[in-house]
């Protein structure tokens, strides 16, 4: 658990404070980790990605690698196992790059404590950029929780879009 430990420190603690995880990018990419818990919070992220709740008109949106991704987020409680995985992600984010917990057990552990297989939370692992609680939290919170951090996300200049089609048309 040492080695784990030491070695995933090491990379959410490097190169200092992060830059806040603001992209150009729209929408704004979100690589889904769950490392372990009860899988409700994971649940939940698949309703916010596919219920009613517009999260791409929001300015987000799920990606399958982490590398295209602009922020990590984190369900469940730090399994041993989990632990190189996440870290793996992390690595192959480019930066700017954020980390987000979603849910209790991500925050610290939840209903799943310190033993011999489990980390525990990575409120005391990792530099987190937002916390958003709840056992778990729902999509809609989650989604506010995305807005909270990032402020209002609007979508690239339509003029600008529509100046730039219309000089490649012409
Ligand atoms: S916070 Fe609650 S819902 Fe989410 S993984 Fe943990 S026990 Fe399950």
């Amino acid at each position: 658990m040492g080695l784990i430990r030491a070695v995933f420190d090491a990379a959410f603690r490097q190169g200092g404070p992060r830059l806040k995880p603001v992209g150009p990018r729209w929408p704004l990419l979100l690589f889904h980790v769950d490392t372990g818990g009860c899988g409700g919070c994971g649940m939940e992220l698949e309703a916010l990605a596919t219920g009613p709740y517009d999260m791409e008109g929001a300015g987000f949106g799920f990606v399958q690698s982490p590398r295209s991704a602009d922020v990590l987020l984190v369900t469940g409680t730090l399994t041993r196992t989990m632990a190189p995985v996440l870290e793996a992600a992390w690595q192959a984010m480019p930066k700017p790059k954020g980390v987000i917990c979603v849910g209790g057990c991500a925050m610290d552990g939840g209903y799943f404590p310190e033993n011999y297989s489990v980390l525990g939370g990575l409120d005391r692992k990792a530099k987190i950029d937002l916390q958003i609680p709840g056992c778990p939290p729902s999509p809609q919170q989650v989604l506010d929780g995305l807005c909270s951090l990032f402020g209002q996300r609007v979508p690239p200049a339509r003029g600008a879009q529509a100046e730039g089609s219309s000089s490649t048309s012409s």
